[in-house]
């Protein structure tokens, strides 16, 4: 099986959403096929090895349904990075530019001891903002980051110019 060509297969472009000029890139067929969705988890767990990491973070939303499964495979803790006001107890937080206006995300204070190797998981790397920001979140908390993990990489945003000194690692780019 190619695993590349079943992810593209399984992502469906959705045009002008959720405004006009973006393309979506809907995992939702992906994550309906169990065999392309247990490929994707097996590839991020084989890609760093079993024993690497103590923390997965899942970026809100998408990012946690796979960051939960990469978790549990790795024998690792599951840390979710949430939009603000979402997460209940004392939070870092960090703010970052959207093509119009800002966004903030958060990890809890606690969620991380000191040197935790942590690596992050989201569905998919556009402009690498938000990749960014997480980033900064592990190391206030106190992590040291193993690498960034996505499904779908558009290399066209050149995300990666945000993420210079971040291992990162797609399983299908376009
Ligand atoms: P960015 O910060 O620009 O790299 O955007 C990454 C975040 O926004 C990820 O959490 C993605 O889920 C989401 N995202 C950005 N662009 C798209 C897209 N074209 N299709 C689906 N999700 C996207």
């Amino acid at each position: 099986m190619d695993l590349g060509k079943l992810i593209q297969d399984r992502i469906r472009d959705v045009d002008d959403y959720p405004k006009a000029g973006v393309v979506f890139k809907d995992i939702t067929p992906l994550l309906a096929d169990h065999v392309a969705f247990a490929g994707v988890v097996d590839a991020i767990v084989n890609h760093h090895g079993r024993g690497t990491i103590d923390k997965i973070v899942g970026i809100e939303a998408r990012g946690f349904i796979l960051a939960a499964p990469v978790a549990y495979h790795f024998g690792a803790g599951f840390v979710p990075v949430r939009k603000k006001g979402k997460l209940p107890a004392a939070t870092h937080e960090e703010t970052y530019d959207l093509e119009y206006g800002t966004e903030t995300i958060e990890i809890h204070l606690d969620a991380l001891e000191p040197g935790d190797r942590v690596l992050i998981v989201d569905d998919v790397l556009a402009t690498g903002g938000t990749a960014a920001a997480t980033a900064e979140l592990v190391r206030r908390g106190g992590g040291e980051i193993a690498g960034l993990s996505v499904l779908m990489e558009l290399s066209f945003l050149n995300g990666r110019d945000k993420l210079r000194n971040l291992d990162v690692h797609s399983l299908v780019t376009v």
